[in-house]
């Protein structure tokens, strides 16, 4: 049924192509929220997704599947599934209930918001992490910036340049399926001494890993 399920994802996507993968859906309790990644070679393709999604329809469950193939194949093709998909993010975002808000994060987010989003972007979760290797992240199912404390070592405005690129993921979540892409770059660049920042960045954390598997809903 799985096999059947990402092969229709995989026909409505692309209708001219052959699909010869073999697949498989692992549904697990690991996942934040809704999250979900993909893992594939040449013939394989592996999709694991938080088992929430095990209670939401087949319709939407193409979407996501659709969403993720989108990005394995490097292709940008929006189909209704995928429409559908995000409408039903777009109800989970808004239905998130808002637990963790940090007061210094708060007053950044806030600042950050009216310089470079005339402030329209609507205050998510936030909160600090300790993992050391993350800077930070963007988790969309329960709508939460999380910011790593180690920036806390480095002077005051790179807690505030991670806050603006997890702040651009916010915002640019339903336009680029790419983690990073161009438009992305050029808006991070709008930061004051982004460049500056980014060396610092660079020196305080090193050797990130490279992982071939891409993460639907959760954005570093
Ligand atoms: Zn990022």
């Amino acid at each position: 049924m799985y096999q059947d399920l990402v092969k229709k994802a995989f026909i409505g996507l692309y209708p001219d192509r052959e699909f010869t993968h073999t697949a498989r859906i692992s549904y697990s309790a690991k996942f934040h929220d809704y999250n979900a990644n993909v893992k594939f070679t040449r013939s394989s393709l592996h999709f694991n997704l938080s088992s929430k999604w095990r209670a939401v329809s087949e319709e939407i469950q193409i979407g996501l599947l659709q969403n993720l193939l989108n990005r394995v194949f490097r292709t940008k093709i929006r189909t209704q599934y995928i429409e559908l998909y995000y409408l039903f993010l777009k109800n989970i975002e808004i239905a998130a209930p808002k637990l963790h808000n940090d007061q210094y994060l708060e007053i950044i987010f806030n600042k950050l918001n009216e310089k470079y989003f005339f402030g329209l972007l609507e205050k998510p979760n936030l909160k600090w992490h300790n993992a050391r290797n993350r800077l930070g992240s963007y988790a969309f199912g329960s709508d939460t910036i999380s910011i790593s404390r180690k920036l806390l070592d480095g002077r005051h405005q790179l807690v505030e340049y991670v806050m603006y690129h997890e702040m651009l993921h916010k915002k640019l979540k339903f336009s680029g399926e790419r983690h990073h892409t161009s438009e992305f770059r050029r808006l991070e660049r709008k930061f004051d001494d982004a460049a500056g920042l980014e060396k610092e960045l660079g020196r305080l954390v090193s050797n990130q890993s490279k992982r071939r598997i891409f993460q639907a809903l959760f954005w570093e």
